[in-house]
């Protein structure tokens, strides 16, 4: 058992960090995770690493099995789950080869990716006011500002910005990242959400690490994104990102209690005595 979750995304695949790492085929109630989890330790800790897209990076981010990844997490005994994604920039101030740590989002995906564990006779309705998890942010933030113990912070690293999460696998029209920009946000993906809510559901922590690798396609001089694009900056970055994970991890009160935990609490509006105990247990209300 192992309380420290890592989701990979575009560009990272593996943790050629991780110390005696097994895969470990999960089933869920949700159908197949991405792929095999892969347990072992990192930064003196055991933790779980799922690749998001799947082996070879096969899934789009539409076709992710949000809800079987995230309840996998769970049943390894996970806790705190650290996801890692590549974006886009809408914003000047955040250049490629950037990372920030979001605190905020806004779905633009098109409701078709099952977004929540409720349903089927059960209703409950989280709070999303904060999507992350406030605690394991500051851990990532302060980590990512100190990777090496130095004095002074990395440059590269943002605290706090608004994801807008796009159903893809498409990148945006010219006119939608320039009404992206207008409303305020930073950056730019394809699968915070349902993950960020889902995790809330399970009671999870959770925390992003974004790598910005373009400016989208608003920038008047600078390449508009492609995938080309995305794959260099993620290759001459993700040496960062690795660290970054490794000191925050090295770093985590696993055993902390933390209110995101107790998400559910105060969330399920129906009458006990007509839930199934199976779904019960499944959702550990
Ligand atoms: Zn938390």
């Amino acid at each position: 058992m192992t309380s420290i979750g890592i989701i990979g995304g575009s560009g990272l695949y593996t943790l050629d960090t991780m110390i005696g790492a097994r895969t470990v085929d999960v089933p869920t109630p949700y159908g197949a995770p991405s792929g095999p989890l892969f347990t072992g330790r990192m930064a003196g800790r055991e933790v779980v690493f799922l690749s998001r897209h799947g082996f070879g990076h096969r899934l789009l981010p539409g076709e992710v099995p949000y809800r079987a990844n995230i309840f996998a997490l769970r049943e390894l005994g996970v806790r705190r789950v650290l996801a890692i994604s590549a974006v886009g920039s809408l914003t000047q101030r955040l250049a490629p080869g950037t990372l920030v740590v979001p605190d905020q989002i806004v779905d633009r995906t098109k409701g078709v990716r099952p977004s929540t564990f409720f349903g089927d006779g059960v209703v409950g309705h989280v709070a999303m006011a904060e999507p992350f998890c406030q605690s394991l942010r500051q851990d990532l933030v302060k980590s990512a500002m100190d990777p090496a113990g130095a004095d002074s912070p990395s440059p590269g690293v943002v605290d706090g910005g608004t994801y807008c999460c796009i159903e893809g696998p498409q990148f945006s029209t010219r006119a939608e990242s320039r009404l992206y920009r207008s409303w305020g946000l930073d950056i730019i993906g394809m699968t915070a959400m349902p993950e960020a809510a889902l995790a809330r559901e399970a009671q999870l922590c959770y925390a992003g690490l974004a790598l910005v690798t373009d400016y989208d396609c608003w920038h008047e001089t600078a390449e508009t994104v492609s995938v080309g694009l995305v794959a260099e900056t993620m290759r001459a970055n993700l040496a960062t990102a690795r660290t970054v994970l490794a000191a925050t991890i090295a770093g985590l009160e696993v055993d902390a209690d933390c209110s995101c935990h107790h998400a559910l609490d105060a969330a399920v509006m129906t009458d006990p005595a007509l839930i199934p105990p199976f779904l019960r247990r499944q959702m550990a209300f």
